[in-house]
């Protein structure tokens, strides 16, 4: 069931040609140039096996984000650094936390290693550092967040980030999952909470900001003992050449990724703004989606309906919780005018 909701049924529309997919977070530009250059490059060497210690990737990430490279490690996507996390420190019968609009994939890891996930509520949509604290057990072995979070957009700030790392015994791992960091203005991933505390580990990913969710590369920075841990884990030649070698380049073109950033914030500012304008909930977003949520579920199932038919894929979020709503990832500026236009007339009820 979970599994379904992860994958779900984007390939409905096979075959139109003006399909609009706004249902997985994508980066409306694509990945940065000099990646796709990398890339081919690296199509030139596909007889070499690729390094074991990721030490190019990881020392441009280092060298960007001001992190320590021997603290971090690279993985097919962040999922697998998440996977990690949870065969390293979870196991048959411990507890694992999540929250109630929580990513997806939280629980189903848990449960691939036969940990129990312990979903607890969020205030209004929002992170709940209390209720979060008050499920804590002692078989509790992982604390999974992702700030923003996905699909509410909803952030926590440093100072309750800070509480909730207090309140945790030692032996409870915080995963602070930072897919969606560059959106968030000049917010450092949790990356100063793990400088200060040994049990927090930050995951980032190349999916989103970097529009590389195609070639399957995310990160993690948390202390050298947790880092060790996880590389044992690790099959030594999880990651290609062309995956390193395009996510080395996608790191180190900051101008093409600030480009990005700043054409999400500015369409993201302008799809909020006209939801709010037709009447459609909207709370304030610091991702790359925003999260619309109609009268009912019936108007979102209506709404998701209207926008399929006309080629525009959204992603439901009845399995997070929230059947009322839809989460539209922030397009380019053609795709945010195609969408509201749409959006637009079910809003007057024209459709
Ligand atoms: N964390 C969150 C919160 C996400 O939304 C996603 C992607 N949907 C991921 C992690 C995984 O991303 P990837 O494996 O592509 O790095």
């Amino acid at each position: 069931m979970d599994i379904a909701l992860y994958v779900s049924g984007e390939s409905t529309l096979a075959g139109r040609d003006d399909v609009l997919k706004l249902s997985s977070n994508e980066n409306p530009l694509g990945p940065s140039p000099a990646a796709q250059d990398a890339f081919r490059k690296a199509a030139g060497d596909l007889h070499r096996y690729p390094a074991t210690d990721h030490a190019g990737l990881r020392a441009a990430i280092g060298q960007v984000h001001g992190l320590d490279p021997d603290r971090i490690i690279c993985g097919v996507g962040s999922d697998e650094v998440l996977q990690f996390v949870v065969q390293a420190f979870a196991g048959p019968g411990e507890e694992v936390i999540t929250t109630e609009h929580g990513f997806s994939m939280y629980p189903i890891l848990a449960r691939m290693v036969g940990a129990i996930p312990v979903t607890v509520p969020e205030d209004t949509r929002r992170v709940d550092v209390d209720a979060i604290l008050a499920a804590v057990t002692e078989r509790t072995r992982v604390v999974f967040i992702a700030n923003p979070a996905n699909p509410t957009g909803t952030m926590l700030g440093a100072d309750e980030l800070q509480r909730l790392v207090d309140g945790l015994p030692p032996q409870v791992l915080f995963v602070h999952d930072g897919a969606y960091t560059e959106f968030a203005d000049g917010f450092d991933g949790g990356a100063s909470l793990v400088d200060r505390h040994p049990n927090v580990i930050m995951t980032r990913t190349f999916s989103k900001a970097y529009g590389l969710g195609g070639l399957r590369i995310g990160w993690g920075y948390a202390a050298r003992a947790v880092i060790d841990v996880l590389n044992r884990i690790r099959q030594p030649f999880n990651l290609s050449n062309a995956q390193m070698e395009a996510a080395r380049a996608a790191v180190l073109d900051r101008d093409f990724t600030d480009r990005c950033i700043a054409l999400n914030a500015r369409m993201r500012d302008r799809m909020r703004q006209s939801l709010i304008q037709m009447g459609i909930g909207c709370d304030e977003s610091f991702a790359n989606f925003v999260l619309a949520r109609f009268d009912s579920p019936q108007t979102a199932t209506a709404a998701d309906a209207a926008l399929r038919a006309e080629g525009i894929l959204v992603r439901r979020v009845g399995g997070y919780g929230l059947p009322d709503a839809l989460r539209i990832t922030v397009g380019d500026e053609a795709a945010v005018t195609r969408v509201y236009d749409k959006v637009a007339l079910i809003g007057l009820g024209l459709i």
